[in-house]
């Protein structure tokens, strides 16, 4: 590239594959430049005007405020993320991708293992949701969870957040016993795995809201049930 003008520059034949690529990228980000000025404005190229520009606008969904609640643990966070977008390796999106054959449950071995299934009608979810609806004393039906925490009436803000974190956990919750139960075939108990969840996000409340919590709220932290 030496003595020439970058936008000119094409990658020679014989060169690496690495090479090709970075020459590649250069190609498509020269559209973006009228002249050297990026943008056509005097601002400054940064990585993250050319991530906005590289990637197409996509819509902002209700769930996100969800997914990324303060109260949630990060690695529950990237699984309710991934599973939002169904991109976690369940069975049938392995055979979609053209390895393996059998898509049963690892589960309840009773249907086809989808995000679907495995989320909202698995034995091991319905009973943990179940579950979990008693100890939080609420009740919607599992894909109307956005719909629910949109609505927002009758609970304070913690309330929710709290909520949010509890179904958040569980996606991961139910995540996690599907790969042991993959590995080890071992049964899981519903009571027990709300019962842990509830308590992790009990203790990440208590860390984290102890000095701004009202009574009510604490009151309302206290009522829910182990
Ligand atoms: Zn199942």
């Amino acid at each position: 590239m030496k003595d020439q003008n970058w936008q000119d520059y094409v990658a020679p034949q014989d060169c690496s594959w690495s090479w090709k690529n970075i020459s590649q990228i250069n190609a498509t980000f020269k559209n973006a430049y009228t002249d050297n000025l990026w943008l056509n404005s005097s601002q400054p190229y940064t990585v993250a005007g050319g991530y906005k520009w590289l990637m197409p606008p996509s819509p902002k969904v209700q769930w996100r405020y969800v997914c990324w609640n303060s109260l949630n643990l990060p690695r529950t966070s990237f699984i309710y993320w991934a599973s939002r977008l169904q991109r976690l390796l369940t069975r049938d999106r392995i055979i979609r991708m053209g390895f393996g054959q059998d898509d049963t449950c690892f589960l309840c071995a009773a249907a086809p293992e989808t995000h679907g299934h495995l989320f909202y009608n698995c034995d091991l979810s319905t009973k943990c949701i179940r579950v979990l609806h008693q100890r939080l004393r609420i009740i919607f039906p599992p894909q109307a969870f956005d719909h629910w925490y949109a609505s927002g009436r009758g609970r304070s803000k913690l309330q929710s957040k709290f909520v949010c974190a509890c179904f958040v956990s569980l996606t991961y919750e139910t995540w996690h016993p599907r790969n042991i139960a993959r590995l080890h075939a071992q049964i899981i108990r519903p009571e027990f795995l709300v019962t842990k969840l509830v308590n992790s996000i009990k203790q990440r409340w208590s860390k984290r809201n102890h000095h701004i919590l009202k009574q009510r709220d604490q009151v309302w932290i206290d009522s829910v049930g182990n």
